[in-house]
Formats: structure tokens, C-alpha cells, sequence
């Protein structure tokens, strides 16, 4: 039987260690931390449960096909259920306004509360329908590095319609032109995020992105997002899957061009394939030293990082909804400082998750689960002892005027994740949420490829690499894994 090491349980790691499995090789997975996820993980603080990481999930099918492919029924390991509101967003002049899933719903709320005709949101969401659908095949399900992937029906169809797809346009001008409106346009603006980047610079044909939220729909996990983790795990374990956690990977061998086996605490361990789930540059500057490194694939610049509070609240807010998003007055200026070296923003975007709102037992009784989240810049050495109780001290004025309460009275218990956290639980280079950014045209030309040109039998997947950042992507990146292992 042939074996596979696989470096790395986060989600990308275990899905493709499940994939192998199913091809019949042995697979090991070995994890630094003492559990899986990486950062689809989660932790108890006092009497409250909290999700780490991710919060929003979109596309389940890729889930379930983990356990369909293993000849399981889905639903007796994972349950979701799909959200009726997407999002609620909080605006300073006070205009709260309700992201329904459902297209005609949310265009009501959108004509009845911005006065912009419904008509207007629709075709900007079948705008959206479309780049996603005619895009999907060539940037998200195939490796772009292989030549065979150009050569497929889809290809032609997106080149007949490049023009259509705002790759001249950055996001924020596609949605300046469609909706106008200055609220509607930050409402969109703000789907950049949801890789890590700069609406101001990132390409309009990410546009796509809302058609997640507002046509497939997202859902929420039952018992939290660390469900997707665990039920995933237990299904690896089933298909014979053995996770070995504590132990950090410390080198990939290479003998004669082929990746042979890696290095854990000195030890040598042989394998006939290797797949790094570590963040793609850690991978090179570490565990493959004596290689060449693809130094302008590395030095991409990376997708935002994150400073996330939880707090455990005393009280209920009926006001508030599963996702909520308290926004900033100046936008742009909140991105230059994330990306351009602006100051970081006196008047941040605040996002709220209460996961307690979908699972009472995340939360006493009358209480919640506040997961409080700024995006901030990468980890580069930036002081921020000092600039977390700034932040800090910003969030609890926003939430507490605009909520009309003392937030920092109901504060029970924190605990707090910052650029530099996330890289030491994770290795993710600088602390980055989603890989590189996709702040510019090319930017899906620069993740690195799901395999090695270099050293055969050597794979990646995961966040950093090809196709990106975010659940769905790193479960997309093990399936392209286990297709080219299937190819060699
Ligand atoms: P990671 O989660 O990065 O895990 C990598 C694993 O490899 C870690 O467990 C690490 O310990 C292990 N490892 C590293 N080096 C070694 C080594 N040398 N030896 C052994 N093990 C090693 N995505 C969404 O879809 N929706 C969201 O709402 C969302 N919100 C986010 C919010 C936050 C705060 C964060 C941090 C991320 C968010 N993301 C979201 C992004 C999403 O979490 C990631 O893209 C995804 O979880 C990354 O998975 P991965 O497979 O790349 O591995």
C-alpha cells in the first residue's frame, strides 16, 4: 500500500487525507497542535463555547461530498441548516438593514430602506449569478497549472465573455456603477473581505462572491462551525485515517528529486507522497530549505489578518442577529489602512458573530457568545500590545453608541486573537486569513500550484495555495490534490 504523509489537520489537510484514503493509501496526518482544524477550531472560555475561526459557511455540498464519496449519508455526521438572513448591517446615520438570503426579499428591504428600485439589486445579483458560474470551472475546481485545464469547454465560454466579467473594473467601481448608492455600494464593497481583500483594488469580477450568500445560500452548521472539523475527522478515522498531533513537521525530504518521506523530531518517516497543508511559505522557508524557492509566488502580497475578541455578554440583544456588521464611515480609508500603509482606522467595520443565537448551549441562559472581529493588516512586526486596546477601546464606543448600551459593563469574560496568534497556532504567514490577496487581475496566477514542478510525489493544499482562501477553496484545493494524484 502506498503511503502518504499528509502535514497538517486543518481543514484542507484532513479533506485530502480523507480523499487518499479513498484511493486506498495509507495516509498519516500529522499535526503540530494537540488538535485538529487549524483554524476551523474552537475553545471554551468560562461558560461560554466559542468557534475560532470561521464563521460563515457557504457551499456544504463540498462537505457532504466527503461523506456521499465514502458511501455515508451526510446527515448522520454533519447537520446544517441554511440561513434565512445573511447578514444584518448597522450604518452610523442609524439605517439598519437585513441581507435576506432570498434575492426578492432582500431587493424589498433594499427599495423600502435606500429608496433604490428593487429591480436594480436583482440584476446586480444575477450579475453576480453570472461571473460565478462562468468563472467557477476555470478559477476555482481545476489546477490553473496544468495545460489540460485550458482546454475545456468552460475556458472558451469565459473567454467569449471576458468583457462581461469587469476584470478592467476594480470591485468597487463594478459596484459604484451598478447600485450607486453610497450604503449599497459599501454593502457590496464589503464581499471583498470575504477573501482577505482590497474592494478598492481587488478585480470586479469578485463580484461573484455575493452569489454565495444571496443564490446558493449560506448555512450554519449545527453544534458550530467546528462540527465541519470534527465530522470530518471521524469520518478520516473511519476510512482508517491516523492523526498524530504534537508533532511539527521539521523537514520534507528530498532524495533524487522525489519527495521521500519528512522529519519529525529527528526522526525519519518514508512516505511515497507528501502533501503540505502548511501555509505554502512557512513550507518553502522550513521544511524545504535547500530548495529553490519561488520567491514571487512567496512574496505576494498577503490577504488581511484579523483582531478578534470574544466576549462572553450578560445580557440578549434581540436587535442582533446570528451575522451582524457595525460599518465604518469612510470605507476607503479603513483599506488603505490595511493595505497601504494608512493608519489603522479610528472608526473600524465591526463584525459581530453570535453563534449562540443558532446553539443556546454556546451561552448561559439570557446570555451570548460575542465573537468581535476587525480586519487589520498582516503581522510585519507592528506594535500590537499598543494597538489592541486602541482597537479595543474604538469596537466598545461603536457597538455601545450604536446599540444604545454600556458593552463594556456586560463584558464577562475575554480572551482576544491577533495577527501574531493566528501565525503561531497556524503557521499561516503573517498572520493572513485567506493566503495571498486577490488585490490585483493576476492574483489567482500567483497562488502557488496544488503540486511541485520541482520534486515529484510533493503536493499542497490548503488557504495559501491554488485556489485560495476560505472553507470552500481549501476543500476545493484537496480535491484538485487528489486529482492530480490520481493523474501522476
Ligand atoms: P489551517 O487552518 O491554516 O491549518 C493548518 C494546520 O497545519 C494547522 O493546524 C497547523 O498547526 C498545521 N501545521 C502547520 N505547520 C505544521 C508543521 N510543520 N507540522 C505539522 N503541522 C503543521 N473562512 C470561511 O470560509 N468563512 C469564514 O467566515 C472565515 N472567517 C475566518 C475568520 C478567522 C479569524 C480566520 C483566522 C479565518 C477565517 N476564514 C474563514 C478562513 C479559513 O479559516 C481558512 O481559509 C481555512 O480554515 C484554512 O484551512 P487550511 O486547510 O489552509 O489550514
Amino acid at each position: 500500500m502506498r503511503q502518504a504523509i499528509v502535514i497538517g489537520a486543518g481543514i484542507a489537510g484532513i479533506a485530502v487525507s480523507i480523499r487518499l484514503a479513498l484511493k486506498g493509501l495509507n495516509v498519516t496526518v500529522l499535526e503540530a497542535n494537540s488538535y485538529p482544524g487549524g483554524k476551523l477550531s474552537e475553545f471554551v472560555l468560562g461558560d461560554f463555547r466559542f468557534d475560532a475561526g470561521p464563521s460563515l459557511f457557504t457551499l456544504p455540498e463540498l462537505v457532504d461530498e466527503l461523506f456521499e464519496l465514502s458511501g455515508r449519508k451526510s446527515e448522520y455526521y454533519f447537520r446544517h441548516v441554511k440561513l434565512d438572513l445573511g447578514c444584518r448591517y448597522f450604518y452610523e446615520d442609524g439605517t439598519v438593514l437585513n441581507a435576506w438570503a432570498d434575492p426578492q426579499k432582500f431587493a424589498l428591504e433594499v427599495e423600502a430602506k435606500l429608496g433604490i428600485p428593487s429591480n436594480r439589486l436583482l440584476i446586480h445579483l444575477q450579475d453576480a449569478a453570472r461571473k460565478y458560474n462562468l468563472t467557477k470551472g476555470i478559477f476555482l475546481e481545476r489546477s490553473l497549472h496544468k495545460i489540460r485545464s485550458y482546454f475545456q469547454k468552460d475556458v472558451l465560454k469565459a473567454m467569449l465573455n471576458v468583457r462581461s466579467l469587469d476584470l478592467g473594473k476594480t470591485m468597487h467601481e463594478a459596484n459604484q456603477k451598478a447600485l450607486s448608492e453610497p450604503r449599497l455600494v459599501q454593502l457590496f464593497d464589503r464581499f471583498a473581505t470575504y477573501n482577505g481583500s482590497n474592494p478598492y483594488r481587488a478585480p470586479g469580477v469578485l463580484n461573484l462572491i455575493p452569489h454565495l450568500e444571496h443564490g446558493i445560500g449560506a448555512c450554519f452548521p449545527m453544534g458550530g462551525m467546528v462540527e465541519i472539523t470534527n465530522s470530518l475527522v471521524r469520518l478520516a478515522k473511519e476510512l482508517g485515517v491516523q492523526f498524530e498531533f504534537g508533532k511539527k513537521v521539521e523537514r520534507i525530504i528530498v532524495e533524487g528529486g522525489r519527495a521521500t518521506g519528512v522529519m519529525v523530531e529527528s526522526k525519519r518517516l518514508e512516505a511515497d507522497l507528501v502533501v503540505s497543508n502548511m501555509d505554502i511559505v512557512p513550507t518553502y522557508r522550513k521544511l524545504l530549505p535547500d530548495q529553490k524557492a519561488p520567491e514571487k509566488v512567496l512574496n505576494h502580497e498577503r490577504s488581511s489578518s484579523a483582531l478578534i475578541f470574544y466576549w462572553g455578554i450578560r445580557e440578549q440583544f434581540d436587535q442582533l442577529d446570528l451575522h451582524n456588521i457595525f460599518f465604518s464611515q469612510d470605507y476607503a480609508a479603513e483599506f488603505k489602512g490595511i493595505f497601504d500603509g494608512g493608519e489603522l482606522a479610528a472608526d473600524p467595520t465591526v463584525y459581530v458573530h453570535i453563534s449562540s443565537k443558532m446553539e443556546e448551549r454556546d451561552a448561559p441562559e439570557g446570555q451570548e457568545n460575542w465573537f468581535v472581529m476587525v480586519n487589520v493588516p498582516g503581522n510585519k512586526g507592528q506594535d500590537w500590545d499598543v494597538h489592541i486596546p486602541q482597537i479595543r477601546e474604538r469596537v466598545l464606543d461603536k457597538l455601545s453608541r450604536i446599540l444604545a448600551k454600556d458593552i463594556r459593563s456586560m463584558i464577562r469574560c475575554e480572551a482576544i486573537l491577533d495577527p501574531r496568534s493566528i501565525e503561531s497556532k497556524t503557521s499561516s504567514y503573517q498572520g493572513s486569513l485567506y493566503g495571498a490577496s486577490s488585490n490585483s487581475q493576476m492574483s489567482a496566477f500567483f497562488r502557488h500550484a496544488n503540486f511541485s514542478r520541482k520534486i515529484s510525489g510533493l503536493y499542497f493544499c490548503g488557504g495559501s495555495v491554488h485556489p485560495g482562501g476560505g472553507i470552500p477553496l481549501c476543500l476545493l484545493s484537496a480535491k484538485i490534490v487528489a486529482s492530480l494524484v490520481d493523474a501522476a
